[in-house]
């Protein structure tokens, strides 16, 4: 393989306490939380929005988790305040409005005092042996560099931690499948007959055997005529350049399919309105940490003294070879600890969101937003205490980590 090596000088744009990379939901509580420690916090975002795969990727529905806290509980509270629980042991599985979204959160970071640059994407890190003291960001102005005592790593790909040369899996232990990806749509009631349209290129599908997933996968539960569509599906780890490119265009391809099918089966009167600017991404990389966690921990129900966040989500993979099923386990909840979170022999990163270490299994049922959210609060925590220690990230104290968690409003079923 032909190979250049890559110099330049770059200028310090600015320096933070903490620097978050990745704006999705890990992304956006490990931001929150950290600033509420009293830290300088800087989130780089490589699109120009927040939340995610919840926005970007048009995901806007979460999942039931079994513990609605911490951040995650007030962004209920703030922006869906009809779906809040009462206790936070009760499961909601509430469709939202992503457009809302993306401004709640833009305004709830800035109240917040997170300075978030968006169009910023990580490129690389600066180290000083297994400390990563600064990192090189692609932003309008070109190359710039913002140094950091502690980077939190929430780009779901584990792109930090990588760069800065953690270990990583990907996709299946037998043959490396990861899930596949889905570009979500919405559809709205006009109240009047559509035309179905077909675009050139695109399939006709007759019956539900024939769609990609084999099955219908939508939901309506506003009052405002919205359908949101989860129905395409494209074999491919989102983290390479061939398998992307190659979705983006198959997956916009099914969104015409798929609405067109709608149309002509029970939709009739249902335009199709939204279809966000890239395709979902389910599953990349899973950094090598201190723990990982198993598909066995999930089944038993495993409680780790360093929870970290907890969910019952199901085990829920979508077919890695891209055609219809999807292996759905219902879990009666299980803890996520720290030490899965914490990239080994790397001293000042934490990795928070989908790409922490878990297996292909495991990381089915760990990634849905609230449980990212979960994670991104108390990593946030947990870096700004590494720093105030002057330690490792590893070598917190958890109890301290779970006072201060618990100040914030988490709490941790027993
Ligand atoms: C099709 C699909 C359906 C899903 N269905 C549901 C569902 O119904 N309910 C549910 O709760 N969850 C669902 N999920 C899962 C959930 O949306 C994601 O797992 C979750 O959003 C992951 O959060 P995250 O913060 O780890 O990463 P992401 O949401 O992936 O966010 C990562 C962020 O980092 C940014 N980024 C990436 N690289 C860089 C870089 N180099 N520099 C700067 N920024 C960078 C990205 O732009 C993005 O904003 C679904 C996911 C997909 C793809």
């Amino acid at each position: 393989m032909k190979e250049y090596s890559f110099t330049r000088k770059v200028r310090v744009y600015d320096q933070a306490d903490i620097i978050v990379a990745g704006g999705g939901p890990a992304g956006c509580a490990a931001a929150i939380a950290a600033t509420r420690t009293g830290k300088k916090v800087i989130l780089l975002e490589h699109s120009g929005q927040l939340g995610g795969m919840g926005t970007l990727g048009n995901v806007s529905i979460f999942m039931g988790v079994g513990n609605v806290t911490g951040i995650y509980r007030e962004i209920i509270a703030e922006t869906l305040p009809d779906q809040l629980p009462k206790s936070h042991t009760e499961s909601i599985w509430p469709q939202y409005n992503p457009f809302l979204v993306r401004h709640y959160l833009n305004t709830k970071l800035e109240k917040e005092g997170v300075k978030v640059l968006y169009h910023a994407s990580f490129i690389g890190v600066v180290k000083e042996e297994d400390t990563v003291t600064a990192v090189i960001v692609n932003t309008r102005e070109g190359l710039v560099a913002v140094e950091a005592k502690g980077v939190i790593d929430c780009t779901g790909d584990g792109r930090v931690a990588i760069d800065a040369g953690a270990d990583y899996t990907s996709g299946r232990e037998e043959d490396g499948l990861t899930q596949p990806m889905t570009l979500m749509f919405m559809m709205t009631n006009t109240g009047k007959k559509v035309e179905p349209y077909l675009p050139e290129d695109c399939y006709y599908y007759k019956d539900k055997a024939e769609l990609p997933q084999g099955r219908h996968l939508f939901w309506e539960q506003g009052t405002d005529g919205t359908l949101l569509v989860n129905m395409t599906r494209v074999k491919g780890n989102g983290a390479k350049i061939d398998d992307i490119n190659y979705a983006e265009k198959e997956s916009l391809r099914q969104v015409f399919s798929v609405a067109h099918y709608l149309q002509r089966n029970g939709f009739e009167t249902y335009a199709l309105t939204h279809i966000p600017g890239q395709v979902g991404v389910r599953e990349t990389n899973q950094i090598v940490g201190h723990y990982t966690l198993t598909e066995a921990d999930l089944l038993a129900g495993r409680r780790f003294d360093d929870v970290v966040a907890q969910t019952n989500y199901e085990i829920d993979v979508h077919s890695p070879d891209g055609k219809p099923g999807t292996d759905e386990r219902t879990l009666s909840g299980y803890d996520i600890p720290y030490r899965s979170l914490l990239p080994k022999g790397l001293r000042n990163v934490i990795v928070a969101g989908r790409s922490i270490s878990a297996t292909h299994v495991a990381m089915s049922s760990m990634r849905v937003q609230a449980t990212c959210y979960a994670m991104g609060q108390s990593a946030g925590v947990a870096a700004s205490q590494a720093i105030d220690k002057g330690c490792d990230m590893a070598d917190i104290d958890i109890h301290r980590l779970h006072e201060v968690l618990n100040a914030q409003g988490v709490v941790f079923l027993k």
